[in-house]
Parts: structure tokens; C-alpha cells; sequence
């Protein structure tokens, strides 16, 4: 933490607004389901998925990577884009390989049989054909529930922000007592929904705290009264952040004192 303006304005702090993965769960994700279509097996399937996803540094990919299990032959990935809160898309072998979520099947115009489980569905596609879906989970923090229960006693209000589908982030929030969660944003409506509980608070006199890890919600952290950055994933871009929020806000007057 840099600064005391930011421990008096958390004596303010009516509102704290939580990123979900790798914030309030571990962001460490588990293969629980491979579901190929016919004809494709299920080594088959990962090896794509894991494959195209290995340039990506979203706790998603990891998981298929190490689901994967072999060292990855980066010579056989010819292209690669992260498509933010969508998925991402790879050339792997000559083919085109799109691999997210059913927003990112929706934007390609592929169909899909829409999955109802609380895990993350990873849905995989190669030359515009679909090659079937993978189901990945995460686990909530132990200490979450806890932290939550103490922040809702005290009266501020708990809010949970994610690009995560909606039987996901539902989930979660009810596991954790979260009060309000919103669902299937991506990074710039994350942005948008801070500004409305931003504008809220300011009417009332409180401030408002964002705690995230920094993978596709540094803007936020950056927008909040307070930005808290957790220690582990991505912590370089929420600490930078986090930071640059700070000098945005203090000014040269304060930065020189410290
Ligand atoms: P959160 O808001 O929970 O931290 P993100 O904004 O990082 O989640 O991602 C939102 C959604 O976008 C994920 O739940 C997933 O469906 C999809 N997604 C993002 N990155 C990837 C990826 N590398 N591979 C597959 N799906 C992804
Ligand atoms: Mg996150």
C-alpha cells in the first residue's frame, strides 16, 4: 500500500467491488470434462486447445496446457490473439483455431449446444468447424466466505464483477454471500459498472474499493477510489495499476513527500 490518503479513504469504504477469478478463486483452473464431437477424440481435442492456448497467460489456458501435459511445440503455432473476455484465436498446424466462450461462438457464427454446469465451458473450433467443448473449474478461496460475512456485517455493501458466464458468477456469489454480482461483462463494461457505483456513492459521501487481480480488469483497478491488487496472477499489471491511479490522483505535490 503507497499513500495514507488511501488507509483514510478506506475508513470510507461503503462499497468493495470483487473481481472473480483469481480474486476471490484461486484462478487455478481444472480440466473436469472433455466433450469432442464424433470422430475427434479426447487427447485430440486438448492437444488443439492447448495448443492454440499456449501464448495466452489467462489462468484458462494454463489449465489446458497442463491438462496437455507434453511440452508444447511452439514451431507448430504460426499466429496467435487474445480476444478479451471471448477467448482466443491461433493458427496451430496451418489451421485456424478459435477457442472461448459461447459469446466468442456467437460473434464467429458458430453453433453450439449451450451447456448448463457451473464449471467455465471452453468451446473449441478448427477451419469453422466445431470440435467440441471443454469444461474447466475453478475453486472459491477458503478465507472469501469469511471476509465477505465481516465486510456485509459492517454494512458495506458487497459487489462482484465478472466476464464470467452467468450460471458461473451466480455460483459463486452465492457461495461467497456476495450481495450484488454482475455477469458477462467484458473489461470495458466492467468499467462502466464501476462508474454507475462510483456516481451512486459519490451522491452519498462513501468511497468505493476494487480488489482484482489485474488480467482484464486493470482499468477498474485503475478507476476505483482505492485499487487493491492481490499478490499472485498478473500481479504486474495490477500493481502498476493500482499505482498508476495513484499518481493520477495525488499529483506531484504528494508524490515529491514520499
Ligand atoms: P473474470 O472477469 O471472471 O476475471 P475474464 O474477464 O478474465 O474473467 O474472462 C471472461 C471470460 O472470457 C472467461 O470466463 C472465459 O469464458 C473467456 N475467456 C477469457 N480468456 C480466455 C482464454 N484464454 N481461453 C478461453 N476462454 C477465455
Ligand atoms: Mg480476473
Amino acid at each position: 500500500m503507497k499513500g495514507s490518503n488511501y488507509l483514510e479513504q478506506l475508513a470510507e469504504t461503503k462499497v468493495v467491488v470483487f473481481d472473480k477469478t483469481g480474486t476471490v478463486t484461486h484462478g487455478v483452473f481444472e480440466v473436469v470434462e472433455t466433450a469432442p464431437v464424433e470422430n475427434i477424440s479426447p487427447d485430440e481435442l486438448i492437444e488443439v486447445a492447448a495448443l492454440a492456448e499456449s501464448l495466452s497467460n489467462h489462468p484458462i489456458a494454463k489449465s489446458l496446457v497442463d491438462k496437455y501435459g507434453k511440452a508444447v511445440d511452439t514451431s507448430r503455432i504460426s499466429g496467435f490473439e487474445d480476444i478479451t473476455g471471448h477467448g482466443i484465436k491461433a493458427v496451430v498446424d496451418g489451421n485456424e483455431i478459435y477457442a472461448g466462450n459461447t459469446r466468442l461462438m456467437d460473434k464467429i457464427g458458430i453453433k453450439y449446444t449451450d451447456q448448463k454446469t457451473v464449471g467455465t465451458v471452453v468451446h473449441v473450433v478448427s477451419n469453422g468447424k466445431y470440435l467440441g467443448h471443454i469444461v474447466i473449474a475453478d475453486r472459491v478461496k477458503e478465507d472469501a466466505h469469511e471476509m465477505i460475512a465481516e465486510l456485509n456485517s459492517r454494512g458495506i455493501e458487497t459487489v462482484m464483477l465478472t466476464g464470467d458466464a452467468k450460471t458461473v458468477g451466480e455460483d459463486v456469489a452465492r457461495q461467497l454471500g456476495v450481495q450484488k454480482v454482475y455477469t458477462e461483462l467484458l473489461p470495458g463494461d466492467k468499467v462502466d459498472k464501476l462508474e454507475q457505483i462510483l456516481k451512486d456513492q459519490k451522491a452519498k459521501g462513501g468511497k468505493v474499493a476494487f480488489v482484482g487481480d489485474g488480467i482484464n480488469d486493470a482499468p477498474v483497478l485503475t478507476r476505483a477510489d482505492i485499487g487493491i491488487a492481490m499478490g499472485a496472477l498478473g500481479s504486474d499489471a495490477a500493481i502498476e495499476a493500482s499505482d498508476r491511479s495513484e499518481e493520477r490522483r495525488v499529483g506531484k505535490e504528494c508524490r515529491s513527500r514520499w
